[in-house]
């Protein structure tokens, strides 16, 4: 029998990633994955970016078996808890303080997409209005009001709210756009047919639409054009945020603040499922009971968060990532100047290499290339013509040097072909 034949048979035809990936995975430490082919790979897909910190991180591990050998409440829907309050407690210390911010938490069902749907509603509840702006090539999960806001027109589908006005993003593959004039003019001009939006969401780096990073001063002028015009600045940083782009937030380093902030996929640090949305106190409009759901209180991922979040204390660990986004940076720009390839992106610890517009194909031979030689990566990009390099944030250096390697030596293999 053929090691895929149960999955091909039994599950859905809607399963995705695993079509480029014909292997059976049973145990994974750090960057490594191991399959039943008997074989190790290096894991530079990392879970979408729901495992920054790699795989069964031994502390947390420890922390978790401990926890259930003890009896810890595992669910408790949003009752009080002492994990929980543990866990508020780290993010209070280790995000809001250190930046000087009064927030408030709040805990939505698992995925990221219910963060994004819990922002959008509230930001329709605070301001009273429906429209919200969202950006060529976003992603924002696969809900109904997260895919309204996303911008494949692949995955769309009829009935979805048409109160989205789609823009350019700073940069994207048709080339640069200046959606902050478009703004200003949208709001000062009497003939736009449109009222103010409730909010604008945007990614600090659209990871899915090929990896691209907008610059400070953008979301500096962004975050200006929402003040000025009282409307909601939402930075979903599921995918950029938790150490991806290489601070905390992705949007860190342009020192704006942004009214909400959705995170999942890494808040945890365990690869458990958390989300939450991060409220400027005074936007914290909710009624009891105005987004709720059953699993809001994961207390494993709570345990295993506040470890993850303690890792931005640690010496070592900082000097590990910086010394990894220099690798990157070094490699990516490597790769850039293979002849064939149009772009070579990086932002912290997320990059993409670009096969250029109509090229999929070769950018899926590279990726099948890289796999054979031991490193598993993913495609982004409008149709996948962007190899995607994720590995966890604080992959040993050597190990991480290694990978960036293969990939190049398979990209460069999938062009000479
Ligand atoms: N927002 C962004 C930026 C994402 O990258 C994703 C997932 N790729 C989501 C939202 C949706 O998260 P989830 O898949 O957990 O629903």
């Amino acid at each position: 029998m053929k090691n895929t034949e149960t999955f091909e048979q039994l599950e859905s035809n809607v399963r995705m990633y695993c079509r480029d990936v014909p292997l059976v995975f049973d145990t994974a430490v750090g960057s490594k994955i191991h399959a039943e082919d008997g074989r190790e790979y290096l894991d530079f897909f990392a879970g979408a970016g729901a495992l920054n910190y790699g795989h069964n991180d031994p502390r947390m591990r420890d922390a978790l078996v401990e926890y259930l050998s003890a009896n810890g409440v595992t669910h408790g829907l949003d009752l009080h808890t002492s994990m929980k309050r543990h866990f508020l407690e780290s993010i209070k210390r280790d995000l809001f303080e250190p930046r000087g911010w009064d927030y408030k938490v709040q805990f939505t069902g698992p995925t990221g997409a219910d963060a994004v749907e819990a922002a959008l509603k509230l930001a329709r509840k605070a301001t009273g209005r429906s429209k919200i702006v969202s950006f060529y090539g976003a992603y924002h999960g696969m809900t109904a009001g997260a895919l309204a806001v996303s911008g494949s027109r692949t995955r769309r589908v009829a009935g979805l709210s048409s109160d989205v006005i789609f823009i350019p993003y700073e940069d994207g593959p048709y080339g640069e756009f200046d959606g902050i004039a478009f703004l200003d003019r949208l709001a000062r001009d009497q003939g736009s047919g449109s009222e103010l939006p409730a909010a604008v969401i945007v990614e600090s780096v659209q990871i899915q639409a090929g990896v691209y990073a907008a610059s400070n001063d953008w979301l500096q002028q962004l975050r200006k054009w929402t003040q000025d015009n009282g409307v909601i600045l939402i930075c979903d940083e599921i995918q950029a945020g938790c150490g991806r782009a290489g601070d905390f937030f992705g949007f860190e380093r342009s020192g704006i603040q942004p009214d909400l902030v959705t995170c999942a996929k890494s808040i945890s640090g365990f690869g458990l499922p958390m989300a939450i949305v991060l409220i400027r106190s005074q936007l914290d409009v909710w009624q009891p009971g105005d987004h709720t759901g059953t699993f809001r209180g994961n207390q494993l991922a709570f345990l295993t968060a506040q470890i993850a979040l303690s890792y931005w204390r640690n010496e070592e660990f900082l000097k590990l990532l910086s010394n990894n986004i220099a690798a990157m940076e070094r490699a990516v720009a490597g790769f850039a100047e293979i002849p064939g390839i149009a772009a070579g992106r990086c932002r912290g610890m997320i990059a993409g290499v670009d096969f250029g517009r109509g090229n999929a194909a070769l950018a899926k031979d590279a990726q099948q290339r890289a796999l054979q030689a031991g490193v598993l990566v993913e495609r982004c990009g409008p149709n996948g013509e962007v190899i995607k390099l994720m590995p966890p944030i604080n992959t040993p250096t050597d190990q991480l040097e290694q990978g960036l390697k293969v990939i190049g030596e398979s990209v460069a293999a999938a062009l000479a072909k």
